[in-house]
């Protein structure tokens, strides 16, 4: 039976899976994501090291695997690739990952996009393999955006297509990551999310996040959410305005694009009926109405392992590229 490999490389941490074609997951493994020009490269080994490890755990012979899909954030260049510039993986950018992996593996080796990657796993895998026309979401440290459009992922004229996190919804706004100012990922990300409540916590100082985080320095978009679940009426607030405009993003998308389903995914999605019910009616609210109705919008159906079946989905989307 052909095998596949999944290599999600995120800015915390890098996670890798052995699977079987059809998306059974074989063997997992993780390593934590070291920045800087060394600990990149030394990085890079132990990742090389672990993947020997777990192929040799999940018995897989030379000739059975198909091939290794890489995912990154940041607008890849499929062709070359190599490491571009994210301000998540200091120390990275012009690693030739593609042809490092290919040496040690002899076998072909696909790069892409978190995103678009997820985009495929969705196509392959997940809810979108009888749809033409879907885009996935990921709300997580940033905001990603895969489209696949006719059935194939757009990718655009320089890679950017799908960068859903920077279309602009509040002119001369926040500063995003990206040097921009007012762009969807500054208002709705789990980093934005944390931002949001370390400022109002200086004001307002009575929430049950004083007491999930040890400072107010330290509070994060993870502890926006369990405060949420407490009933924490300052973080319910919070994500009402993320979950808000994320809608405003959502519905900018069906406007444009008339998609038959949105999928949604990431560390933010966690927060559930917290955000999906005020996104929700702020998608409603903005979309036009034939668009909206014909837009299914869900969650997810392959869970945490969602960046690395999209990669591994890579290898087995040469007919959809
Ligand atoms: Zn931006």
């Amino acid at each position: 039976m052909k095998k596949i490999i999944g290599i999600d490389i995120g800015g915390t941490k890098i996670s890798l899976i052995v699977a079987t074609v059809e998306g059974r997951i074989l063997a997992k493994g993780g390593l934590l994501t070291r920045t800087g020009k060394t600990e990149a490269r030394l990085c890079v080994n132990e990742m090389l090291r672990k993947l020997r490890e777990m192929t040799a755990v999940a018995r897989v012979r030379k000739r059975e695997l198909l091939g290794i899909g890489v995912c990154i954030p940041g607008p890849v260049n499929t062709q070359t690739g190599v490491v571009p510039w994210s301000p998540n993986l200091r120390g990275w950018q012009g690693i030739p990952l593609r042809q490092i992996i290919k040496r040690h593996f002899s076998v072909p080796v696909f790069m892409d996009n978190d995103a678009n990657a997820a985009g495929f796993g969705e196509k392959i895998f997940g809810a979108g393999k009888r749809i033409k026309d879907f885009v996935y979401i990921t709300v997580s440290t940033g905001i990603g955006g895969g489209l696949v459009l006719g059935g194939k992922i757009h990718r655009g004229a320089s890679f950017c297509g799908g960068e859903i996190g920077h279309i602009t919804v509040v002119p001369d706004g926040n500063l995003c990551k990206c040097g921009k100012r007012g762009c969807l990922e500054a208002y709705a990300s789990g980093t934005a999310i944390g931002k949001a409540a370390r400022m109002e916590l200086a004001k307002v100082k009575k929430s049950k996040l004083l007491e999930l985080a040890p400072s107010i320095k330290r509070v994060t978009g993870e502890n926006v959410t369990q405060a949420a679940f407490l009933g924490d009426r300052l973080s319910l607030e919070i994500l009402r305005c993320a979950a808000r405009y994320l809608g405003i993003g959502l519905a900018t998308i069906m406007n444009l694009l008339n998609p038959g389903m949105i999928v949604l995914g990431g560390g933010v999605i966690k927060a559930g009926k917290h955000i999906w019910k005020p996104m929700m009616a702020s998608v409603k609210k903005e979309a036009w109405p034939a668009a909206f109705k014909a837009c299914r919008v869900i969650k997810t159906e392959l869970g945490e392992h969602v960046g690395n079946l999209g990669a591994a989905a890579l290898v087995l989307s040469k007919d959809i590229c």
